[in-house]
């Protein structure tokens, strides 16, 4: 028997709601993957009936919410930057403050520029190829450690035509020979082993290798500081996003590294988020 679309949300939503802060989007996102419908489509609902086989697929996803899978694992997608990505358990979930990352990095690079940019673990693909999207002329290379993120990230760069983007398997800088980049950019893993919120949400199921860095969680942002060095043109910046209450701590190891103008920014929640760090011009 066929059921209504606007039934089922109802009844869905009052469900999820005490299991999920976000019920109600939850359910309306499951419902616009499993319909195949967009935000108007979902709006015009009391049109659309659901099959069984429908009904059926979603209760699954709607259990599997229950149980606190994230939406993006559920529908396999998550927007950012206005790119459709795929997302799969092998890769971190793109996150809205994660834009700042792509904006300062902006800021930086000249409309026509054709630079050389590099984007250190790169999971998703979503930092380099909101990059590649942006600088037309530009040549990206995207590295990760896991070769199956690396497989998620160049399908979204089939997606969205993006293919000059150039991926590499390799933990940091293993993955750059010896080239010299005009910017690099970089979100590592950076939570503390002991912080809670990784017992909490989302984060539960997301992949460790790009969360976790050790006791300060700052153990993978001094590699990338310390191994940046090398592989920067003179005067070029590294970018890279770290904890709320890291800023003081990431400018330090910037500076200790040799970084000159190192300033931290903050995100649209107004937490202090990237830091920026430039390879003396001499040196
Ligand atoms: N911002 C993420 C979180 O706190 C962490 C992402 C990261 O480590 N790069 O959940």
């Amino acid at each position: 028997m066929e059921i209504p679309l606007s039934q089922y949300l109802i009844r869905a939503s009052t469900k999820l709601a005490q299991l999920s802060p976000s019920a109600h989007a939850d359910v309306e996102a499951l419902a616009m993957h499993v319909c195949g419908l967009d935000r108007a489509g979902l709006i015009t609902r009391g049109l659309y009936a659901l099959t069984p086989e429908q009904v059926q697929r979603l209760d699954t996803l709607l259990r599997r919410r229950a149980s606190g899978e994230p939406i993006a694992y559920l529908t396999g997608q998550r927007e950012f930057w206005s790119l459709d990505l795929k997302v799969t358990p092998q890769t971190l979930i793109p996150r809205p403050e994660t834009e700042l990352l792509v904006e300062l990095a902006l800021a930086r690079i000249p409309d026509q520029a054709a630079w050389n940019i590099a984007d250190l673990g790169t999971g998703s693909g979503a930092v380099a190829l909101a990059l590649a999207c942006e600088r037309p002329r530009c040549r990206l290379v995207a590295t990760d450690v896991s070769n199956t993120a690396l497989a998620v990230a160049r399908e979204n760069a089939r997606r969205h035509g993006l293919d000059r983007v150039i991926f590499r398997e390799g933990s940091w800088f293993t993955a750059l020979s010896g080239e010299r980049f005009e910017l690099l950019v970089c979100n590592p893993p950076y939570v503390r082993e002991d912080d809670p919120h990784l017992d909490a949400g989302d984060v539960r199921f997301e992949p460790d290798l790009a969360l976790r860095a050790g006791p300060d969680g700052l153990d993978a942002i001094r590699k990338v500081a310390a191994g940046a060095q090398k592989h920067l043109e003179p005067g070029a910046w590294l970018l890279l996003e770290h904890g709320y209450d890291q800023a003081q701590a990431v400018r330090e190891i910037l500076i200790r590294d040799g970084y000159r103008d190192c300033t931290s920014y903050r995100d649209l929640a107004g937490h202090v988020r990237v830091s920026a760090g430039q390879r003396a011009r001499g040196g």
